[in-house]
C-alpha cells in the first residue's frame, strides 16, 4: 500500500492551482490599494497564545487544536487560525512604534481537528487583513469595503454581509446574565453541549444549529438592546459609513462568532451554495485582545476568508492555465536539437515556448500541441533547417506565414504584440 496524505489535509493539483493563484493574486492587488502590507509568520505557535486569545471554552480550543509537544516537551499547536500569530508578532516586533496604524494581510495554511466535509478541511488556508491602533467607525466601515471589493474583483456575487455588535466589557456581562437567566428557564430544549456550555459561553448558544436550541431561542434577548450608549454610537456609525459606500448589509443579532476576543462590530460573508458551511468570510473587533497579550493598549479589527470555500464557489468559472504561446514540433534528431536551443532562447526572452522531449511522431506532436492550448506552432524538419526558414502557424485561424529561424524571438514578440494590441 502507497502511502497517502493525511485525512482532511489536501493536494492541489494543477488545473486547481491556478484559481488560487487567481484568487491570492487578486488579494495581493486589492488588498494593496488599501495600504494593507502582507506579514508571514509561522505555522506553529506556543500553545499557549491560542488559549489565552482564542479563548478556553471555544470550539477551536476545547477540541480542534493540532497540539503537541517538541522533542523538548514545549506545547506547540498548529496555528488554527491567524489573528493571534499576527498580534503576538505585532507585539514581538514593535511594529507600533513603527506606524501608530498597522494595516496588515497574511495567507496561508491554518489546522482544525475537525470533521473532514465539503468545505471543512483539517488543513484548510485563509486569507486574512488586520488593522490595529484605530478606533473610528471609519476603519471597520473601510475593512468591510476592501471585503466586498475583493468579491467584486474575484467575480463572486452571491454572498451576503451580515453585521452584529458584541458590545463591550462594559455591556457584555450584563447581557450575558440576561441571556443565561433566559436560558436557564428552557434548559430541556437545548442540546447536550448547550446545556454542557449555557453558563461558560451562553452566546454560543444563539449560534447553535441544532433544531431545539434554535427554536428555544427565537425570543431571546437581543445583544443590540443591551449596547452601552458608546457602543450602540460605534455600531450605528459602523451602519451609516456603509451605506454612505453603498455596501449592501444585513443586521444579524444572533451571530456571535466562536472566538472569545471579539467585541463591537463583527460580521461574516455567508452564501446559500455551500450547505451548512455557509460562511465564506468573517471577522470582526478585537480591542482588548493586543493588550491582553501583553502589548500595548491599542483596538484591532480584522476578517478571515476561507480560501476552500471560495475555490468550491468559483465551481464552473474556474481560471485556466495558460498555454504556451509556441510549440516547436521537430522531426529528426538535428532538427530536435535546433528546436531546443530556439526554446530556450524563446524562454529567456519572455515567451512561453514547449516542445516535444518524448521523441514522438509529428502527428503525435501536433496533438501535444493542441491540447495544451499552444497558440502557434511551428514544424522544424530537415528542409526548414536547410532553408532557414519554417512556417509559423496560427492554431486559432490556421494562417501561416513563413518565419526566418534566426530572427524567430523577434518575429514571434511582434506577432504576439500584434496579436494582444488587436485583442
Ligand atoms: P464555521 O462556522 O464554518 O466552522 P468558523 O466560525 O469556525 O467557521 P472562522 O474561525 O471565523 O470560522 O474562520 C474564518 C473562515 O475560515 C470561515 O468563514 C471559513 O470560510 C474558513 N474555515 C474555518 N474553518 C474551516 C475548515 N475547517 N475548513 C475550511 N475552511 C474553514
Ligand atoms: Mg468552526
Amino acid at each position: 500500500m502507497s502511502i497517502t496524505a493525511i485525512k482532511g489535509m489536501n493536494d492541489i493539483l494543477p488545473g486547481d492551482v491556478e484559481t488560487w493563484q487567481f484568487l491570492e493574486q487578486s488579494a495581493r492587488e486589492v488588498f494593496g490599494l488599501y495600504g494593507f502590507s502582507e506579514i508571514r509568520t509561522p505555522v506553529s505557535e506556543k500553545t499557549e497564545l491560542f488559549c489565552r486569545s482564542i479563548g478556553e471554552t471555544t470550539d477551536i480550543v476545547e477540541k480542534e487544536m493540532y497540539t503537541f509537544n517538541d522533542k523538548s516537551e514545549n506545547s506547540l499547536t498548529l496555528r488554527p487560525e491567524g489573528t493571534a500569530p499576527v498580534m503576538r508578532s505585532f507585539i514581538q516586533n514593535r511594529l507600533h512604534n513603527l506606524d501608530p496604524v498597522s494595516k496588515l494581510y497574511y495567507m496561508g495554511p491554518m489546522f482544525r481537528y475537525e470533521r473532514p466535509q465539503k468545505g471543512r478541511y483539517r488543513q484548510f488556508h485563509q486569507l486574512g487583513a488586520e488593522v490595529i491602533g484605530v478606533e473610528d467607525a471609519k476603519i471597520d466601515a473601510q475593512v468591510l469595503a476592501m471585503l466586498h471589493q475583493y468579491f467584486v474583483r474575484i467575480g463572486i456575487d452571491t454572498v451576503s454581509l451580515q453585521i452584529n455588535s458584541l458590545g463591550c466589557p462594559e455591556c457584555r456581562p450584563d447581557y450575558r446574565r440576561e441571556l443565561i437567566r433566559y436560558l436557564e428557564a428552557r434548559l430541556d430544549d437545548l442540546c447536550e453541549e448547550c446545556q454542557r456550555r449555557y453558563q461558560t459561553n451562553p452566546l454560543r448558544v444563539l449560534d447553535c444549529k441544532a433544531q431545539g436550541c434554535r427554536s428555544a431561542t427565537v425570543d431571546a434577548p437581543s445583544v443590540l438592546d443591551h449596547l452601552c450608549p458608546s457602543c450602540d454610537d460605534h455600531f450605528a456609525q459602523v451602519k451609516y459609513y456603509l451605506e454612505a459606500l453603498d455596501i449592501p448589509f444585513e443586521i444579524n443579532a444572533r451571530m456571535v462568532r466562536g472566538l472569545d476576543y471579539y467585541v463591537r462590530t463583527t460580521f461574516e460573508l455567508v452564501t446559500d451554495q455551500l450547505g451548512s458551511q455557509n460562511a465564506v468570510a468573517a471577522g470582526g473587533r478585537y480591542d482588548g485582545l493586543v493588550e491582553s497579550l501583553g502589548g500595548p493598549a491599542l483596538p484591532g479589527i480584522g476578517f478571515a476568508i476561507g480560501l476552500e470555500r471560495l475555490v468550491l464557489m468559483k465551481g464552473e468559472q474556474r481560471i485556466v492555465a495558460k498555454g504556451p504561446q509556441l510549440f516547436i514540433a521537430a522531426v529528426g534528431q538535428q532538427a530536435a536539437d535546433r528546436a531546443f536551443v530556439l526554446m530556450s532562447q524563446l524562454q529567456a526572452a519572455g515567451i512561453r515556448a514547449e516542445m516535444d522531449y518524448l521523441g514522438k511522431s509529428l502527428k503525435a506532436q501536433m496533438r501535444r500541441a493542441n491540447k495544451l492550448n499552444a497558440a502557434f506552432t511551428l514544424v522544424v524538419g530537415e528542409e526548414e533547417l536547410q532553408s532557414g526558414q519554417a512556417q509559423l502557424k496560427n492554431m486559432a485561424d490556421s494562417c501561416q506565414s513563413a518565419v526566418a529561424l534566426d530572427s524567430l524571438v523577434e518575429t514571434l514578440t511582434r506577432n504576439l504584440l500584434d496579436k494582444s494590441s488587436s485583442a
